[in-house]
């Protein structure tokens, strides 16, 4: 799940992106109303969490301007708190509105409600052969044991599982794990694999990730296709 923050006050900025990141978001965090419309319509988001005072472009227009483009879910973040100002924002096409200052677990509960809403709700456990992954909990099982897996590796992880079955190229993993300041010239998502390897597929017989040479890697369960 990617986000988009757009906000221009670096602390609150940073703020977002490292507790967004500890929940499992892929966070690219935006400064100004400009960038924010630039990367909202034409980089592949779930969510907007967009500020209204906001330099070059306000975030009205921002909103709005998303809007003639993509279906986004956006939610505003502002220090606004008048009844005019959240009436305004959801009239221009916002999902929801959340005054500053918050409560993490607020703004995380807001989240998970706009990106459910109009969409088929995602099951809560995915599995595939004996490897479970409960996704709110943020916890992964094999055969009944409990792995231990880092917020990345968790989000690679689930980023297999919900697309078990699919090759996936290194560069989607890229885009989809890390956030637009990832280097892709490295290897890190060769090592990121190997790691999630190590604890999710060496301790057991039979393994689940699959090199693809020359493409990339794909989970799933070879001995139920035989
Ligand atoms: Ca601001």
């Amino acid at each position: 799940m990617r986000i988009l923050v757009v906000e221009d006050d670096p602390k609150t900025g940073e703020y977002l992106k490292r507790g967004l990141t500890e929940n499992g978001f892929v966070v690219d965090v935006v400064h100004d109303g400009i960038d924010g419309k630039f990367y909202a319509t034409t980089g592949d988001y779930q969510l907007v969490i967009l500020d209204v005072g906001l330099p070059k472009m306000d975030g009205w227009k921002v909103v709005a301007d998303i809007r003639r483009q993509k279906d986004t879910p956006v939610l505003f973040l502002t220090a606004r708190d008048k009844v005019e100002d959240r009436v305004k924002g959801l009239e221009l096409g916002a999902d929801d509105y959340l005054v500053k200052p918050f409560a993490f677990s607020e703004l995380l509960a807001r989240i998970r409600t706009v990106l459910r809403r109009g969409k088929a709700v995602e099951p809560e456990v995915v599995r595939v052969s004996d490897l479970e992954l409960d996704l709110p909990r943020h916890r992964a099982f094999r055969a009944g044991h409990r792995i231990d897996l880092t917020a990345k590796e968790f989000t690679l992880l689930a980023l297999f599982m919900r697309r078990a079955g699919e090759v996936l190229s290194r560069t989607f993993i890229a885009e989809q794990v890390w956030d637009m300041n990832f280097d892709s010239d490295t290897n890190v998502v060769e090592v990121a694999v190997k790691r999630l390897r190590a604890k999710v597929d060496d301790p057991f017989e039979q393994k689940l990730i699959h090199t693809i040479r020359g493409v990339g890697y794909v989970l799933e369960d070879r001995a139920a296709q035989s």
